[in-house]
């Protein structure tokens, strides 16, 4: 600087520090972009990518997140970006261009849903919806000549469908196609998708992740395992030269040819940046995933007994009952839990319904999953409010279904204040 800097120039120049310390927490580096050492520094930047130039396309606490995510999932590396429907929408575009086909499961996220049908649709993707989802055969029998990914939840709303992730990753795998897992409900807490066979792991870090309901946020998390030989023909553009002749994004990252790519090319180029604050805020959450979602889980299960046993409710879908068409499967997929977020069926149909989430207390009545909060929502009239009914019936979801999330308040007050509200539900019913 200049021996007498202007105010103007003072107030952007003066006391800035480049100074760093070690911090016991992730330093919050909020910034746009970063500074370059010198003329080469930045032209090795741009070159090869490596290091920080721009927030868009890295940034230190991002990665630091990254890292800590793909960890958790077992996976080689992970890409952060602004929600969970962005994480599923840039998975999706990372393998999949006009022309080309998905296969989904029909028990999904309806944003996902949404995303497939209405606008991967306009861009030329097609999908394919496999309802019987246990039947290995269902999925083999939608895959096409173009298709480029399998799709599904590990535990689907609102029936509490378990994935088979095994048996429908090894169908993929009879011809080189990906399976893609959103794990937002189960969480890495309770089930790793990547170690059962699946390629890429998607999540809503808004959930469980992050868990204190302050932030949205996504991740992509890879296996690291693309192999050129076996799945080359569904990936072209990742075996083509680059700009130049310049080596192929397989040559440059051989089994995270993928996650590249995303990185690189699509998470940057479609924009969906998360702030690094936010990105702070879910590595701060995910310390303590496994302490929540243990609890929740236990919370969640003792109230889908307690919920069984009450002459209000006729169902409970809530995998960890016997009764579950499930539960086998999730006996041989989840660990350590059987999930906190569930449907039960009132009695008294619509009226109950209404009923119940204008008196609950300790529950909050909102959209959203995986709070440390309980939270409780009626999908029939809000989620799902523009399915058919029959569509809805389909799904498990009648007129007097209620979601509920659980949290990890104590499990007695949380059934207090179910009791209460049943008591005066039933009367009305009975
Ligand atoms: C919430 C959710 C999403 C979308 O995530 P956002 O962070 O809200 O964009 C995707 N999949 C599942 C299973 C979800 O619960």
């Amino acid at each position: 600087m200049t021996d007498s800097p202007s105010f103007f120039t003072r107030a952007l120049h003066a006391g800035r520090s480049r100074q760093t310390a070690p911090s016991r927490a992730t330093p919050i580096y909020l910034t746009a972009g970063f500074e370059f050492e010198d003329f080469d520094h930045a032209a090795h930047h741009f070159g090869t990518g490596e290091g920080f130039g721009y927030t868009r396309t890295g940034n230190p606490t991002l990665r630091a997140v990254e890292r800590q995510l793909a960890n958790l999932e077992s996976g080689s590396d992970a890409v952060l970006v602004a929600s969970g429907q962005a994480a599923v929408a840039i998975a999706l575009l990372t393998v999949a261009g006009a022309g080309d086909h998905i296969v989904a499961s029909t028990h999904i996220y309806e944003g996902t849903r949404g995303l497939l049908v209405d606008n991967l649709a306009r861009l030329g993707i097609e999908s394919t919806f496999v309802d019987e989802i246990r039947d290995p055969a269902a999925w083999r029998a939608a895959i096409r000549p173009n298709t480029r990914a399998l799709f599904a939840e590990s535990i689907a709303n609102a029936r509490n469908d378990i994935l088979d992730i095994a048996a429908v990753s090894a169908v993929g795998d009879e011809t080189g196609i990906p399976l893609i897992v959103d794990n937002t409900l189960a969480t890495p807490y309770l089930v790793r998708p990547l170690e059962h066979g699946a390629s890429i792991v998607v999540h809503s870090a808004s959930k469980f992740l992050a868990g204190h309901g302050s932030v949205l946020g996504g991740v992509i998390i890879d296996g690291g395992r693309f192999d050129a030989t076996l799945s080359g023909r569904h990936a072209p553009h990742l075996l083509a030269p680059g700009a130049g002749g310049a080596p192929s994004i397989f040559e440059r990252h051989g089994g995270d040819a993928r996650i590249a790519y995303a990185r690189e090319s699509v998470a940057p180029r479609f924009g969906a940046s998360p702030s690094p604050l936010n990105a702070f805020l879910i590595g701060q959450g995910a310390e303590t995933i496994g302490l929540r979602v243990e609890r929740q889980s236990r919370n969640a299960l003792e109230i889908a007994r307690w919920l069984q046993a009450q002459e209000a409710v006729e169902s409970v879908d809530h995998v960890g009952l016997e009764s579950h068409p499930d539960h086998d499967l999730a006996q041989r997929y989840l660990s350590g839990g059987y999930g906190s977020i569930f449907t039960f069926t009132l009695r008294g149909g619509l009226e109950a319904a209404r009923d119940f989430v204008e008196s609950v207390q300790v529950f909050t009545h909102m959209t959203r999953i995986g709070d440390v909060r309980s939270l409780v929502l009626h999908p029939a009239t809000t989620s799902h409010s523009h399915r058919t009914e029959q569509e809805r019936e389909a799904h498990g979801i009648h007129p007097g279904t209620l979601r509920v999330s659980i949290g990890i308040e104590s499990v007695d007050d949380l059934i207090e204040d179910l009791s209460r509200v049943l008591a005066t539900v039933w009367e009305k019913v009975a």
